[in-house]
């Protein structure tokens, strides 16, 4: 039997039936990064010794007689903006090139007390800022579905590591679209719970009104698993909010199913059309309504997104100085022997070299809209829209249950197709980032692929805290 292939489910089968041991579990994905990953690139650091060991003290408990615990041996990667103590915590940026994680992210925590063993950190877009892992600041992580082309972003170090079966599931983190786009090009689950649902105590913070900590998995049914094991309130996360334990359960025929009019637009990709109408017409024939729905703001989304992003971002990396963990220079002991160096020159230099240029665009970018005088005509401007954005669906879902869209209005791209024109990379995100300025749960799962064999992602869109009934659909398309 191939253990590194396995999903939660059968791994907790096989370890009930002592079919192998979680020493023997462990060690295969070891090896199997050991393998894959000098061509894929997905992750930035392997915690060898921490896994075997974690590994070892639960074999120990089960040849005692201890009851499993929730995710008992199972194997998972981490992105590397999400904190796990004694482990570095870079996101994919030279200004934290040093920095080790002094606790543990709150979802981190409540994944170990449940028993699974971290195997190592993703890869990411630089501070979690792009669609495709190219701006991250150490290299760029390989779709395993084609390595000449991008994972997706920013999660993409996390999305390839569960595609290439070099970790069980992943953590990631969506601000725009981080989750369920890089799942959608590596034919994977993501999962973006809605907004409160997951602490993000412990996560970095690129935009705090919009950033979700959610699950990678190969399955939906594993993606329930994780997610009913990091969702609740957070005493340090004053967002979150006690878990709502919804009906999940629902008859086919009763199911009524939305489609934007306008998630189906000119300039898209047609097999990724002709893919998601097809997956539409199969629950069609399953016995759903489908009903066509209008959200007639969403041409304001990208605009209000990289408003309210690049906004929240320049006020949270404000923080970044460069100069304890930075890796370029140690400009600490310069600055201490000095003679009268000037210091905002060291920080002009430190954030200079330290942040990556689509970090210091999206600084800037939000600096401008923030400042006095144009506060009003952008920020302000923007939540407004926002507000518009969310009446939109709060209206389509007194007639739906649930709402399709692609995820991304094509399949994974070329490396370096993008990174010349950031506005073409921004574009990518027009299906995803709407889920985040309303708060709304999302996922992305695989439906199919196109003739060059490049999977495609169907976004399913569901009323707030129903999580387990968008998986449960997603489960209607054998994922
Ligand atoms: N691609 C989007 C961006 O660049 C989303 C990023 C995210 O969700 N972290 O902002």
């Amino acid at each position: 039997m191939e253990l590194h292939n396995l999903t939660i489910t059968k791994i907790q089968n096989g370890l009930r039936n002592k079919d192998f041991s979680v020493v023997e579990l462990i060690t295969a994905f070891l090896d199997r990064i050991k393998q894959e990953d000098e061509k894929i690139s997905a992750f930035l650091s392997v915690e060898e010794n921490s896994a075997i060991s974690q590994a070892k003290k639960i074999d120990e408990l089960i040849s005692c007689g201890g009851e499993l615990t929730a995710l008992a041996g199972i194997p998972l990667a981490v992105k590397d903006n999400i904190l796990v103590k004694g482990m570095k915590a870079t996101c994919a940026s030279k200004i934290l090139e040093n920095y080790v994680a002094p606790y543990d992210a709150t979802c981190v925590k409540k994944l170990k007390s449940a028993g699974a063993v971290i195997l190592g950190k993703t890869n990411l877009d630089e501070f979690a800022m792009g669609g495709s892992t190219e701006n991250s600041g150490f290299f760029t992580t390989k779709n395993p579905n084609d390595l000449g082309r991008v994972p997706g972003g920013s999660s993409g170090g996390s999305a390839a590591a569960v595609a290439a079966d070099m970790c069980c599931f992943a953590l990631g983190s969506d601000t725009g679209g981080s989750i369920r786009q890089p799942a959608s090009f590596c034919g994977v689950v993501g999962l973006k719970p809605t907004y409160g649902s997951v602490s993000r105590y412990g996560l970095v913070a690129f935009a705090s009104s919009l950033d979700q900590i959610g699950p990678i998995t190969k399955t939906a049914e594993d993606a329930k698993l994780v997610f009913d094991v990091i969702s609740g309130k957070d005493p340090l996360d004053s967002t979150s909010i006690k878990s709502i334990i919804h009906n999940s359960k629902f008859l086919i025929q009763n199911l009524r199913v939305g489609v934007p009019k306008e998630y189906f637009i000119g300039g898209m990709d047609k097999e990724v059309e002709k893919i998601i109408r097809d997956a539409i017409k199969r629950i069609e024939d399953c016995g759903a309504k489908i009903e066509e729905i209008s959200l007639p703001n969403t041409k304001y989304a990208l605009a209000v997104y990289y408003l309210i992003a690049t906004s929240e971002a320049s006020a949270n990396l404000a923080r970044y100085d460069g100069i304890r963990y930075g890796g370029i220079m140690n400009y600490e002991s310069r600055i201490m022997t000095d003679e009268g160096g000037d210091l905002l020159e060291h920080y002009l230099t430190t954030r200079g070299t330290g942040f990556g240029d689509e970090v210091k665009r999206r600084i800037m970018l939000g600096t401008f809209a923030l400042s006095a005088g144009y506060y009003n005509a952008y920020y302000l401007k923007a939540q407004k829209v926002r507000t518009l954005i969310k009446n939109d669906f709060e209206k389509a879902f007194q007639k739906v249950n649930a709402i399709f869209t692609p995820a991304s209005p094509t399949p994974a791209f070329k490396i370096g197709e993008n990174m010349s024109n950031p506005l073409s990379m921004y574009l990518a995100d027009i299906f995803t980032v709407s889920a985040n300025l309303t708060g709304l749960p999302a996922i992305s799962i695989p439906i199919g692929f196109t003739q060059k064999k490049l999977p495609i992602g169907l976004q399913i869109i569901g009323k707030p805290f129903e999580e387990t009934k968008i998986l449960e659909i997603g489960k209607i398309y054998g994922s």
